[in-house]
């Protein structure tokens, strides 16, 4: 039996999807979160507990109204009632036991942190408010997401921010399969629909889609780790200190494992690597590693289907790291052939391969090395969805023929603004 929402708690999502969604820097995460006392982690639940429902609502309006009855599929309605059910644990989620003093305290302290935090250059920023119609001077991100001077706290507060992560965590992985599980959906439309190609507007959700799914996961992924002490270069998921040469290395060694494996070859294409000496940045180190993997797997077959797998040798693949003051840009250059000009932009468009189509199986998990070598379709779209999360771009240039360029740029300036779709 599926689940079905109670027309109250509809009406309670569709209204909180009316609300601005408030994005969250790189930087603002890091400031935020290194030095993650308990009164940081009770401002840090109490954004996200205001934050994340106006994220799942809004991303369940979508999913009930996506066109040509894209939304009737039964695998798009798993997914639109983990939204549902996610939006519900969070708001349900038993508010902290704050005395009345502590809470004029800390809304004072954010609130002087957050003007000292804004730009010079916007004296009047602009005005925000919360679901509950409080208007604010700041934008919520600024309320909440800045660092607070410790303050004294009732104990169990210590018990609030840990069941509250619990209930994160739950969340999480409640979200595992929802990239395979809408494949699935698309392809149960598909099969139905008899369409082979999905319009843009589909395309546009799904870009949409999962651009809102990589910022969701990144808040709940930085809470949840902000909750476990570990490496000191790391603030939550963020490594301040990203060094491209080793995240390069282990995209390397796993692409090239992969691509053995799948074509039984002893060897899979020579990869080098040309990386300034000691370049790091401030990244997360596992989306880097998703997008060089999924260029690299690229690359590695399009060289093994254009030589063969009996050659004694394939021309290499190299990566190129140029480090400028706005950009690190990447450069992944093979020669495997190129693609047609006239396919070039359907490579960005979801579930389009040129290879044999892989079974979906719900409980893989896209972020997995396991990965497989293609078929799914996803593979550019959704590095290019990484890149562009943090400000960040990724193109393709294609020598019909020879072979392809992809060009990886990322931002330096940690500040830019959080894509909210
Ligand atoms: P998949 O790898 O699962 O097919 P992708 O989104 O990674 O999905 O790529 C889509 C398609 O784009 C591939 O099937 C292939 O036809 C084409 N393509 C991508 N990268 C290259 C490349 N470096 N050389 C040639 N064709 C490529
Ligand atoms: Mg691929």
């Amino acid at each position: 039996m599926m689940f079905q929402a109670p027309k109250q708690l509809m009406d309670k999502i569709y209204h909180f999807a009316k609300f601005p969604q408030t994005g969250v820097s790189l930087q603002q995460m890091v400031q935020f979160g290194r030095n993650p006392s308990q009164g940081v982690l009770l401002k840090a639940s109490q954004f996200i507990s205001e934050e994340l429902p106006v994220r799942l609502a809004r991303r369940v309006v979508e999913l009930d109204n996506v066109p040509h009855e894209l939304n009737k599929m039964p695998s798009v309605i798993r997914v639109k009632n983990w939204y549902i059910e996610s939006f519900k644990d969070l708001i349900e989620f038993p508010k902290p036991n704050l005395p009345s003093g502590l809470k004029a305290r800390l809304k004072a302290a954010a609130k002087s942190a957050a003007l000292k935090s804004l730009p010079a250059a916007h004296p009047n920023p602009s005005v925000s408010y919360n679901h509950q119609s409080q208007y604010c001077a700041v934008p919520m991100s600024h309320r909440f997401y800045t660092p607070v001077e410790d303050i004294d706290l009732p104990p169990d507060i210590s018990r609030y921010n840990h069941d509250f992560v619990r209930c994160l965590e739950k969340i999480k992985s409640r979200h595992d399969g929802v990239v395979t599980t809408l494949a699935q959906g698309i392809n149960e439309f598909k099969a139905k629909k008899n369409h082979r190609i999905i319009d843009t507007d589909v395309q546009s959700f799904l870009d949409r889609f999962y651009m809102s799914r990589i910022g969701i996961r990144v808040l709940l992924g930085q809470h949840i780790a902000l909750h476990k002490k570990g490496d000191t270069d790391y603030v939550g998921i963020i490594c301040t200190r990203t060094k491209l040469r080793d995240v390069a290395m282990e995209a390397i060694a796993n692409a090239s494992f992969i691509c053995e494996d799948y074509y039984g070859l002893f060897s899979a294409p020579k990869i080098t690597l040309h990386c300034p000496d000691g370049l790091e940045f401030m990244y997360i180190p596992s989306h880097l590693h998703h997008m060089l993997f999924e260029l690299l797997k690229n690359s590695l077959r399009a060289t093994v289907e254009l030589y063969g797998p009996d050659v004694d040798e394939y021309p290499p693949i190299k990566i190129i790291v140029a480090e400028g003051q706005e950009d690190i840009t990447i450069k992944i250059s093979d020669e495997g052939g190129g693609i047609p000009r006239s396919e070039l932009s359907r490579v960005w468009t979801y579930m389009y391969t040129t290879a044999e189509a892989q079974p979906l199986d719900p409980n893989f998990n896209q972020t997995d090395f396991k990965a497989p070598m293609a078929g799914f379709g996803y593979g550019l779209p959704i590095s290019r969805c990484y890149a562009r999360y943090f400000g960040g771009d990724l193109k393709l240039i294609s020598m019909e023929g020879y072979g392809t360029d992809a060009y990886l740029h990322l931002c330096r300036l940690s500040d830019s603004a959080e894509p909210l779709p």
